[in-house]
């Protein structure tokens, strides 16, 4: 019997330290020092590297990256496991080495990368020597690829490209990035002559590539094979988004658990009004809902692999998503005015709601994935009347019966009145 619920004990004893170790280590790192785990300063390092040490020591570093791409190879499932406690710290992805957009570069390379880009990226982001982003979306439309312009025209020994991208994540202070052309997919050096970023918007980059050159070994996998190794580099980082929205939700409940049996009002706890009760209860079976899909995903990649998950990665983007809009709110609510600040986290993780939604593909897109996905295995039924028409399908049964009813005239007049909608109990 494979169906199993529980974690084997050695790795369970690994999740019990990343709670300890995040909750002791990183929260407070996140609070006095935010951005300190992301920060090149030397004062920051200092503070951030000695973390991250300990988190190669006990083995758990870029838990991200499978065997067969040379990672650790724990696989999916307990990456889900363990990103269920990272994602409820800001910071904890990258003292971890899984932060995005790192870790969706990092899989293309391992999957498409010569061994001479291996070493002269690969290797170095995975030790945070250097940093990435993915430029990809295009001003004029991101949900659509057959809109994108930028493209690269090859010249001898180099490439040149030319194009606008539009939220580019970490564009201004990555080393490199993986710029999606029509033609392939480019590593262009951030320092590159021709690069130009816009002020606005400050975290997500728009950038002008206005005839960047690069030299002809910064194609990454085939020429024309972008939209291949996009879809590898998207289709891990939704599930890993996901992940990490469990970790968030939970923590949302957490905080919406502990105020419903805080506060009073109207001569009871307000977690003994029913529309709270109602509140928590719907938000518990959400986040289980969730969480499950998410494992039972994961746990498909890892026995299959993430082109065969597809369906279900696009169904956990838009559910998680979800969860996290209608638990975020809930909780936010619960709160009362307090949730309207930013003095807990929850005003924050419910601005984050309609980004998850938007981020990786809007949910429309993932919605219309599984639709169709999930057609393939129906089709339409083959006469006026739907498969389960209950009057054919008993007429057809009634075959079977056929010498029964002739020989017996009380389970005849049984059938009768079932097949008239008259049957009463016998
Ligand atoms: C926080 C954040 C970080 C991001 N980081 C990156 C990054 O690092 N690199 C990168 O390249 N991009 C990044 N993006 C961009 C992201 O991939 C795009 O925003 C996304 O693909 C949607 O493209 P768009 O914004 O152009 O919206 P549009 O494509 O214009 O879509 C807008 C709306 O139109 C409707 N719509 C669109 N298509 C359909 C459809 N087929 N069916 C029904 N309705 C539809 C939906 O309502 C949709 O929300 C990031 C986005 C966010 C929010």
């Amino acid at each position: 019997m494979a169906w199993d619920f529980s974690t084997e004990p050695e790795f369970q004893r690994q999740l019990d330290w990343v709670e300890e170790f995040c909750r002791t280590e990183v929260e407070p790192l996140d609070l006095v020092f935010p951005g300190a785990a992301y920060s090149r300063n030397p004062k920051a390092k200092a503070l951030a590297d000695p973390l991250k040490q300990q988190v190669k020591d006990r083995g758990l570093w870029a838990l991200f990256l499978d065997a067969e791409l040379g990672g650790p190879g724990f696989g999916q499932l307990k990456l889900a496991l363990l990103n269920e406690i990272l994602g409820r710290y800001r910071s904890a992805p990258v003292v971890f080495g899984t932060a995005a957009p790192d870790t969706g570069n990092m899989e293309m390379l391992a999957a498409y990368g010569t061994d001479e880009q291996k070493s002269r990226w690969l290797y170095p982001l995975l030790n945070q020597e250097i940093f990435s982003a993915y430029s990809m979306t295009e001003p004029q439309g991101g949900s659509d690829p057959s809109l994108f312009k930028t493209h690269a025209t090859r010249d001898g020994d180099e490439w040149v490209i030319s194009g606008e991208k539009w939220f580019t994540s970490a564009g201004a202070h990555a080393d490199i990035i993986f710029v999606m052309c029509i033609n392939g997919m480019f590593v262009v050096p951030r320092d590159s002559p021709g690069i130009e970023i816009a002020e606005q918007p400050a975290l997500h980059n728009h950038i002008r590539y206005n005839n960047v050159r690069v030299p002809t070994d910064h194609l990454l996998g085939p020429e024309d094979g972008a939209k291949v190794l996009a879809q590898r580099r998207l289709g891990g980082g939704r599930i890993h988004h996901a992940m990490r929205t469990v970790a968030q939700v939970k923590l949302a409940f957490d905080i919406m658990c502990e105020r419903a049996l805080s506060r009073e009002s109207h001569g009871k706890i307000i977690a003994e009004h029913q529309m709270v009760q109602e509140a928590i209860a719907d938000s518990y079976a959400e986040i289980a809902m969730l969480r499950l899909l998410v494992l039972w995903t994961a746990w498909t990649i890892d026995n299959s692999s993430t082109k065969q998950a597809r369906t279900q990665i696009a169904a956990c983007k838009y559910t998680c998503a979800k969860v996290l809009r209608e638990v975020t709110y809930r909780a936010l609510h619960i709160m009362g005015s307090l949730g309207t600040t930013d003095l807990t986290p929850l005003q924050a993780m419910w601005a984050a709601a309609p980004t998850m939604a938007i981020a990786d593909g809007v949910d429309e897109v993932h919605k219309v994935t599984v639709a169709r996905n999930v057609l393939r295995d129906y089709e339409p039924h083959p006469g006026l009347w739907p498969t389960e028409y209950l009057p054919a399908k008993r007429e057809e049964a009634r075959k079977k019966y056929a010498d029964l009813i002739a020989a017996d005239p009380d389970l005849a007049a049984w059938a009768d009145a079932a097949a008239s909608g008259r049957l009463s109990r016998r």
